[in-house]
């Protein structure tokens, strides 16, 4: 299983990081091993500036190469809010150097996914949002997204083969931010929610 994720998808998060709109979807890959379970989240060490970006994340149910996007939406039986989280202060020093994301990306327990939700169930018009405290800090709404599902995985397929399990995570409406120890975090989809972790 391998985690997807798609950056800079939503136009005013691209804004706040200063970063420009891409012209053809841009992803980076988050290993099995970043998955997180359970309540409690141990915040690492390396970071100073760890950051919360919630986004979609849709489930392949079946392995596909080269996906046209009129079929890429049977290939996805899933989907849930989660986390992509972020040691901001490592990615502004790669960035700066231009070398790969990694670091900042991809390590233990950098991905939260949530209660998965049956595919029927996916709204483009539906709000998701994200809680700190009892506080909204993101919402957004798969009708937001730069590119579209379809487009993502008809994109990602051309140069990596889906299999069942993996993951998409399709971006970050703007609002990110830096978790503080204590904080509960909690996901929603609509009314309903998906997620609820506290870091320490
Ligand atoms: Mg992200």
């Amino acid at each position: 299983m391998k985690i997807i994720c798609i950056g800079r998808n939503y136009t005013e998060h691209a804004a706040e990081m200063k970063a420009e709109v891409p012209e053809k979807p841009v992803f980076f890959l988050k290993p099995e091993t970043a998955l997180h379970k359970g309540y409690e989240y141990l915040m690492p060490e390396f970071t100073q500036d760890l950051h919360y970006e919630a986004e979609l994340v849709f489930r392949i149910s079946k392995p596909g190469k080269s996906i046209e996007e009129r079929f890429a939406m049977g290939y996805v039986d899933a989907f849930t809010v989660g986390l992509d989280l972020t040691a901001r202060d490592l990615q502004a020093e790669c960035k700066k150097k231009g070398l790969p994301w990694e670091i900042a990306k991809a390590f233990d327990f950098s991905a939260i996914v949530g209660e998965w939700l049956n595919i029927s169930e996916f709204d483009i018009e539906q709000d998701f949002h994200l809680n700190v405290n009892n506080q909204i800090r993101q919402k957004g709404k798969a009708k937001n997204m730069l590119f579209t599902l379809p487009q993502i995985v008809s994109y990602v397929s051309k140069f990596i083969t889906l299999k069942i399990g993996d993951m998409i995570f399709t971006g970050t409406p703007e609002g990110v931010g830096k978790i503080n120890g204590g904080d509960v975090l909690e996901g929603f989809y609509g009314k309903k929610s998906v997620f609820k972790h506290v870091f320490r």
